[in-house]
């Protein structure tokens, strides 16, 4: 319990008004987008939304002082219960953090504040030609802060890479309030450990990240969008591996099953033609209309190879967008359909995606599951879904034996448990699997020496 005296000391720093503790509030502060189990427990006594970093390193010198338990949370978009309070404590929301502070046109470098939404620094570098590519499906409600602590991905990550890919620096609050600046805008820099890419994918365990220094690129010129229809999910792979081969390289390749497909005719009042079992969306860009023409013609042929049942070529910005809606609004689609969903996140080598697929289909047919199909296919980051009703006898036991082989394959083809979504509360009980026991022993010795009181966070990735 955080005694009233402690609530009236952080009241003091960031306003009484932004420390919140009633019943609803500290609801709505208790759950994330990955729908895990909610316990009393898991709800944070003491809801705090700092404004600055001064702020938020002046709450955690007292959560320090007094071994409060502290969560951050960007929007909650999290698929993994990263931002849930487990034990309780303060739920540090840096929702009022989103200015963008600089944006530095010269050297292609912006710096944000940890509560920006993703979308609205796109937005900002594309009004100044100027491009941030990780762009997760969740772009217009995730924040800045949340894409870092992930190290997010997103539909672009095939060409452009992921967060970490952008990241050259942050500001960050440690457990005991001091305040760490890592990086800095020097493309080259190999002074001492890289911080940098420590906290970068930390989930929350090792500091608040207050601000962010990202890395920009020229905006391509030109986009285009190609939707491939295919009777199999196997010849829609074979296509996505056959490109990548042939040296195409898409900006995006977006896979779906059938199952997907079916979903999203429903949620969207469409029809689903019965002979499509897979759809790619793909995007492509470059320099001017003949570069994306050649692109379109090449992955054309390929796909003409591997048994494309229907190619086409968006025409107008308003027909990519629809494609892309498709796409974005999936996972909501297919959680529309049934009581529950676990999404998971598994990574692949690019060459073991068909092999994956294959052995995902096997292990939802021998447990008489269903397991939608989609994900980032052009970097082997596949979401499968098992869609499941929790409440029926005999399923949770049968979608947990589902989950640990489907890990136990991934790993058996050189993959890992998760591409994009980190490990949170959902994947710890696998991690050893993937690490091993030095690797646990390695995370737990630096967490120790970040936080040695255990209050950042407690209870996600161990
Ligand atoms: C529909 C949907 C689609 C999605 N698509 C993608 C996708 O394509 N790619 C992808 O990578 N993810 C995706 N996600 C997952 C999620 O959006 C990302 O993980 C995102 O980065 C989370 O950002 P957030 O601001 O919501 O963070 P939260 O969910 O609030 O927090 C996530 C984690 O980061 C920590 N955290 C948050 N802010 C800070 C901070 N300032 N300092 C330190 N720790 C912090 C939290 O403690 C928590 O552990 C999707 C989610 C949904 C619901």
């Amino acid at each position: 319990m955080i005694p009233d005296d402690i609530k009236n000391r952080i009241r003091d720093i960031v306003g009484a008004e932004n420390a919140l503790d009633s019943d609803l509030d500290r609801f709505g502060y208790s759950y994330d987008a990955s729908f895990v189990p909610l316990f009393p427990a898991n709800k944070p006594e003491l809801v705090v939304r700092p404004a600055t970093t001064d702020e938020v390193s002046r709450i955690m010198a007292v959560a320090c002082e007094h071994g409060i338990p502290v969560t951050p949370r960007g929007a909650a978009t999290g698929r993994t219960g990263g931002s849930i309070p487990l034990k309780g404590g303060i739920s540090m929301s840096l929702e009022r953090m989103t200015k963008i502070l600089e944006l530095d046109v010269n050297n292609m470098m912006v710096w944000a504040e940890a509560g920006v939404r993703t979308i609205d620094l796109y937005n900002a570098c594309a009004a100044r030609g100027l491009f941030y590519p990780p762009d997760p499906a969740s772009w217009k409600f995730s924040t800045i802060g949340g894409n870092v602590a992930e190290n997010a991905g997103g539909m672009r990550a095939v060409k452009y890479g992921v967060t970490s890919n952008y990241v050259m620096g942050l500001e960050v609050v440690l457990a005991d309030g001091s305040v760490l600046l890592t990086g800095g805008k020097a493309i080259k820099n190999v002074t001492g450990y890289n911080l940098t890419s420590l906290f970068t994918g930390s989930e929350g365990t090792l500091g608040i990240i207050t601000k962010a220094l990202l890395r920009l690129i020229p905006m391509p010129k030109k986009r285009g969008t190609l939707q491939l229809m295919f009777r199999t999910l196997d010849d829609g792979c074979n296509t996505i591996h056959q490109m990548l081969q042939s040296g195409l390289l898409p900006a995006a390749a977006e896979i779906m099953d059938r199952f997907c497909l079916e979903a999203v005719a429903k949620h969207r009042k469409t029809e689903h033609d019965p002979a499509i079992g897979c759809c790619i969306i793909v995007e492509i860009d470059g320099e001017d209309d003949a570069a994306l023409e050649a692109q379109a013609r090449k992955m054309e042929a390929v796909a003409r190879q591997c048994g494309v049942y229907r190619f086409r070529v968006a025409q107008s910005q308003q027909e990519s967008d629809e494609l892309w809606a498709i796409r974005r609004g999936l996972s909501s689609a297919i959680a529309s359909l049934v009581p529950n969903r676990l999404g998971e996140d598994i990574s692949v080598p690019r060459d073991a995606f068909p092999e994956v697929v294959r052995r995902i289909s096997a292990i939802a047919e021998k447990h008489k599951l269903t397991i939608a199909v989609y994900g980032h296919a052009g970097d082997g980051n596949i979401h499968p879904s098992i869609l499941c009703d929790l409440s029926k006898p005999g399923e949770e036991e049968r979608v947990h034996r589902a989950v640990e082989e489907l890990f136990d394959a991934t790993l058996a083809v050189g993959g890992t448990l998760s591409g994009e979504h980190g490990i949170g509360i959902t994947k710890r009980p696998y991690i050893a699997k993937a690490l091993g026991e030095a690797g646990v022993k390695a995370l737990a010795a630096v967490k120790q020496a970040l936080d040695p009181k255990g209050i950042l966070n407690p209870g996600k990735i161990w």
